[in-house]
Parts: C-alpha cells; sequence; structure tokens
C-alpha cells in the first residue's frame, strides 16, 4: 500500500487522501509520499526530518515529496540521498504527474477532489485554494498561488458522496474559504445555505479557518438561519494590537474583530469562537502584546491556537528586525496560559446541557461548537448520539447517555 505521510493544514489533509487514491490506482505499493507545509522554519524542519527517517527506516521504498515546502524550494530535498522524486503543489492533484513513478501503468478516470478518510468521522471538501492577500509573515500565497474557487456543482457533487458514504459532517476547506465565490459574485454564506438546501440529508456542516475582516451579512444570515451549520468559527485573528495588525498588513483592525465577534453572537448566540495568534511578530512591543491580553477576554475565545512568530524566506516580514527567540517563546507560553484558563470557561458554561455528540472514537467526540467530550462506555463512532454533560476534565467535558442511545454500545 503507498504510505502517505502529511504535514500542515486541513487542506493538506484531504489532499494527502487524493494522493493516496492516485498513488492506489496506478499500482504504486512500494512509495512514501510526504505532503510538505511551509508555514513555519519548524514545520520545514520536521517534514526534512520525517524524509530522512522514511529513508533509514523504509530502505524498500521510494520517497517522494510534494506539497508547499517543495514549492519553496525542491533542491534541499532532491539533495537527499533516497528522494526519488518531488512534486510541485500544482501538479500533486493530477494522477499523471505521479505515473512516471510507475514501473507498471493502469489507470481509471478520477473522479472529484474530495475524500472520506477512513479513520475520521467527517469529511473534508475543499471549496477554494490560494490566497490574493499576502499577509506580510505568510509563504502560502508563494506555494499556492492566486485564490480561486471549486465550481459549484462539484462541491455539491462531493458533499453528497460524501453524505452516501455515510459521513455525518462535512467540513469546508481551502485556504482563504472566506473569499469563495469572489470571482462569480457568489459568497460562502450563500454558498452554505445552497448546500444544505440542496443536501437536506447532510447532519452537519461546519467552516474550517476564518479571516474575521471577511465575515459578511449573508454568512451571519447562514448563522443566524442554519441550524445544520456548526455554531463554531476559528478566526484568523493573529493578534489584538492595532499597530501589529497593520505591521502584518491583516484587513482586520481590533474593533472590527471585537465588533465581528459580538455580531456572530448576535447571530448565533450559543456560537462558540477560536482563534490563531502570533507570539512575537518582529515589531511587536511588550505593550503591543500587552494591548492584545488585553483585550482578548473581550472576545470570549474557547479555543485559542498560539504560534511562536517564524520568519519566512521571500515575505515582507523577514525584512524586518526579529524579536529575540526567548522573547517569542516567552510569549507564546503567556498566550498558552491563557488559553487553558479561557477554555475552562468555556468548558464549564456546557455542564448540565444535553447536546448531540459526534462520535470519532469509541471514547471520544466534539459536540456541534467543537468541544471535546469523554464518557466511560465505548460506542460505535461515527454516529450522532445526544449526551448530557456532567463535567470537565483536563480539556474536555465528561458526559453520559441515555438507555435509549444503548443500541450504539460497543458490547
Ligand atoms: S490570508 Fe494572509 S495568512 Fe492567510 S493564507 Fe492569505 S496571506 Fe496567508
Amino acid at each position: 500500500m503507498p504510505r502517505v505521510i502529511t504535514f500542515g493544514c486541513r487542506l493538506n489533509a484531504l489532499e494527502s487522501e487524493i494522493l493516496r487514491e492516485n498513488a492506489q490506482k496506478l499500482g504504486l505499493r512500494d512509495v512514501i509520499l510526504i505532503n510538505s507545509c511551509a508555514v513555519t522554519a519548524e514545520a520545514e524542519r520536521q517534514v526534512r526530518q520525517a524524509v530522512r527517517k522514511a529513508i533509514r527506516e523504509h530502505p524498500d521504498r521510494r520517497v517522494i515529496v510534494t506539497g508547499c515546502s517543495v514549492d519553496i524550494d525542491l533542491k534541499p530535498y532532491l539533495e537527499i540521498p533516497g528522494v526519488v522524486g518531488v512534486l510541485p503543489n500544482a501538479r500533486k492533484l493530477d494522477v499523471e504527474a505521479l505515473r512516471p513513478f510507475c514501473k507498471q501503468a493502469e489507470t481509471k478516470d478520477c473522479e472529484g477532489q474530495f475524500s472520506y478518510p477512513a479513520s475520521r468521522a467527517r469529511a473534508y471538501v475543499a471549496i477554494q485554494n490560494g490566497c490574493n492577500h499576502f499577509c506580510s509573515y505568510c509563504i502560502i500565497p508563494h506555494t499556492r498561488g492566486k485564490s480561486h474557487s471549486m465550481p459549484l456543482e462539484k462541491i455539491l457533487f462531493d458533499v453528497r458522496a460524501a453524505v452516501q458514504k455515510g459521513y455525518i459532517e462535512v467540513v469546508l476547506t481551502g485556504i482563504d474559504i472566506a473569499a469563495y465565490g469572489k470571482e462569480e459574485e457568489l459568497t460562502l454564506g450563500r454558498l452554505v445555505s445552497h448546500i444544505l438546501q440542496e443536501v437536506p440529508d447532510l447532519p452537519q456542516l461546519r467552516l474550517s479557518s476564518l479571516d474575521p475582516a471577511a465575515i459578511d451579512n449573508d454568512l451571519l444570515q447562514a448563522f443566524a438561519t442554519e441550524e445544520r451549520l456548526m455554531p463554531h468559527v476559528h478566526l484568523s485573528l493573529q493578534s489584538m494590537s492595532t499597530s501589529v495588525l497593520k505591521a502584518m498588513r491583516r484587513r482586520h483592525t481590533q474593533k472590527s474583530a471585537l465588533d465581528m465577534c459580538y455580531s456572530l453572537r448576535k447571530a448565533r448566540p450559543d456560537i462558540v469562537l477560536g482563534a490563531d495568534l502570533i507570539a512575537g511578530f518582529p515589531t511587536e512591543t511588550e505593550a503591543d502584546f500587552e494591548e492584545t491580553l488585553k483585550t482578548l477576554p473581550a472576545l470570549r475565545l474557547a479555543f485559542l491556537h498560539a504560534f511562536p512568530y517564524s520568519k519566512r524566506p521571500n515575505t515582507l516580514a523577514a525584512t524586518m528586525l526579529d524579536l529575540s527567540r526567548s522573547v517569542i517563546l516567552e510569549r507564546a507560553r503567556r498566550l498558552r496560559l491563557f488559553a487553558h484558563e479561557a477554555l475552562q470557561i468555556c468548558l464549564q458554561q456546557h455542564i448540565g446541557q444535553t447536546l448531540p455528540v459526534l462520535i470519532e472514537h469509541p471514547l471520544k467526540g466534539r459536540t456541534p461548537h467543537f468541544m471535546h467530550v469523554t464518557w466511560k462506555e465505548p460506542v460505535h463512532a461515527q454516529s450522532l448520539i445526544p449526551m448530557h454533560i456532567t463535567g470537565c476534565q483536563e480539556e474536555a467535558l465528561v458526559a453520559t447517555f441515555s438507555k435509549e442511545c444503548s443500541t450504539h454500545l460497543i458490547l
């Protein structure tokens, strides 16, 4: 069986499934495909480490590297003895790009660009790729090119295919999904409503990360009216200091981010918010960082992912003077402390409720708000069970379920 090792975002995870299917179609049983990420220097270091490990531990396999890190510079990979090939991002989903690695090939037409990994409770559907924004710290526009949306019919085809495969939840993913449809005056909000209208038997639809500056009335309307749209939004916030946001070339301000969170909660009162934040951006002073820490509580975030700033080649921020590594890591540590406390507050607010839980593992699952849940008796994965939240432990809710649900039990 071809093996695929994935780094990075949900879009990469989805593309890895397609890489696996394409390799299987061509009978490439002896390959290890490494789908790389370049969002941070650390991510690239881990990719190179994985390449060497795969070659060392599997001398009988041929290693092929693809993904964003290859697009930045493929030379370091070609110089690793044992790497038999590299694939640029733009070609990685094309089954023909793998044919040169075939000893003997047989092919069938590639169907859509969707995947429903066996192990997961949810299916990812790509609706958009690329980005037009060039935030000063980000390498992605250099590796994934201009923003482009997938055709509506194809998205509907992928969602229907996932439902036919028994998936309960579909996650719409991409690089900048809020830019969906800009080419044709469509919007993400209208797409959501259209999918839910056209695929009435899809139980749950979720969105991957959103640019706070691009959440429009259509999307707020969808959150207000579409019960099957999950009440959870993860924002690519990056900072809450107005001067740092400017230096990052982000399109939102501290005030517009606060207003957006208020509008999301007005549209969907039980919505749970999360955010990505970068710690130690080159121009960030201690006062800027304090401004971020001071403003965060007003957002009432449940999930906060703190990323130490990582200089990326050919970005505007790479020309700026870096802060010391110790300051960067210290600020990330303080953000993670805040994140832990914020999550505890949100977990407490869910105790006593009865919520539908998507079972990801016999003893683990997620609520519509994306909160982790655990329970005692193992149940069949890929089902949706109403559970009563009785408490919380570490970073998860603890639940019990009624006897009526005992049909789901793994006996
Ligand atoms: S919006 Fe900014 S951070 Fe996000 S992918 Fe585009 S350039 Fe990168």
